[in-house]
């Protein structure tokens, strides 16, 4: 049976297989399911627009449900956003306030934050 992880990720393509590539070879699985939203680092920070993050949590609930999910969900940032123009530190900042956000959504799933950086390539930020 596949196993699956989950991502939250920005929209941007250039940081797409980065994560999966990422999160396949660090994490034991097959494919990486993704969530995707415009600056979804700054959008999980703020905690504030209440629509978009129920749309959110309702493709984790699905992604974590599904037979082979590895409960493994990773919170991810990258380099030259336009959905979330901010620099790398407060990037970083907001990464690991929306792995706070997701641990108190849901305790049982192990929350990893992920950054991509100038290279294309991915930090481990949490
Ligand atoms: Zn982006």
């Amino acid at each position: 049976m596949p196993k699956f992880a989950t991502a939250i990720n920005c929209i941007d393509g250039r940081a797409q297989l980065p994560i999966i590539e990422y999160i396949k070879r660090n994490h034991a699985v097959d494919f990486v399911d993704m969530i995707n939203a415009p600056g979804a680092d700054g959008l999980l920070a703020a905690n504030k627009d209440a629509a978009r993050l129920k749309n959110i949590r309702d493709a984790v609930a699905v992604s974590v449900d599904r037979e082979g999910s590895a409960k493994v969900v990773a919170v991810c940032g990258h380099h030259d956003c336009l959905g979330n123009p901010v620099d790398e530190a407060q990037h970083k900042t907001e990464i690991k306030r929306g792995v706070d956000q997701l641990k108190w959504w849901n305790s049982n799933l192990e929350i990893i934050g992920l950054w991509v950086n100038a290279n294309w390539t991915v930090e481990r930020v949490v």
